[in-house]
């Protein structure tokens, strides 16, 4: 595990998405994304805090270098549920700043997982008149998807396991680990 730094080597059983490949595959992104609004004068990147904070960063950055130029936008939401599960029911903490009526919007999503907020997120982004939105997403959970949600964009289909690091959190830790990994089960008894 060269790619875990010191300070989580305990913690972590298994690296799922090394430093490296998130690296290369985010360049492949914003390359596709680049090519795919040649024609644009602009896109409006959202991000949702705060898993997808350390994406957003580094896809925004590699988008940078192919054009076209990009607003970064934020968003906070926190969706109701029963424990774990998401409901799909969602209650804005943080709005957009600022009027995304004719924009060409790419939501910045770090998981895919059951997919509600996210669809829940679009519509909410349609509404608002936006000229077009797509989503890119680093990862995705294809087993776990109750909506069907357009992804346009994914980086790593991954198996159906709880992952933390590069933005996510398991009790707001992990967020700041350079991969995406699993913890070690005994990390849950603590
Ligand atoms: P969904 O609405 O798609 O079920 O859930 C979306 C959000 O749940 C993600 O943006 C992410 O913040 C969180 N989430 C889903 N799967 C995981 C996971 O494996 N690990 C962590 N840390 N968060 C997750
Ligand atoms: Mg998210
Ligand atoms: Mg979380």
């Amino acid at each position: 595990m060269a790619d875990v730094p010191g300070w989580y080597d305990n913690d972590i059983e298994r690296v799922v998405v090394s430093a490296e490949d998130i690296r290369t595959k985010t360049d492949e992104l914003a390359k596709q994304v680049a090519a795919d609004y040649s024609d644009a004068d602009g896109v409006l990147l959202v991000c949702v805090l705060k898993g997808a904070v350390m994406f957003m960063a580094d896809f925004a950055r590699a988008l940078g270098r192919y054009g076209p130029p990009a607003e970064l936008e934020f968003m906070a939401v926190s969706s109701y549920g029963q424990g774990t599960t998401s409901s799909g029911v969602v209650r804005i903490l943080k709005d957009l700043d600022r009027d995304i009526a004719g924009k060409h919007v790419i939501v910045v999503e770090d998981i895919v997982d059951s997919g509600l907020t996210l669809s829940w997120l679009l519509k909410y982004l349609e509404s608002r008149s936006a000229r077009s939105v797509e989503v890119v997403a680093l990862l995705r959970k294809p087993d776990a998807i109750k909506v069907s949600v357009p992804v346009k964009y994914v980086g790593f289909d991954i198996a159906n396991e709880f992952v933390v690091g590069y933005g996510l959190d398991y009790a707001e830790r992990y967020r700041d680990a350079p991969y995406v990994g699993v913890l070690k089960p005994e990390v849950y008894q603590r």
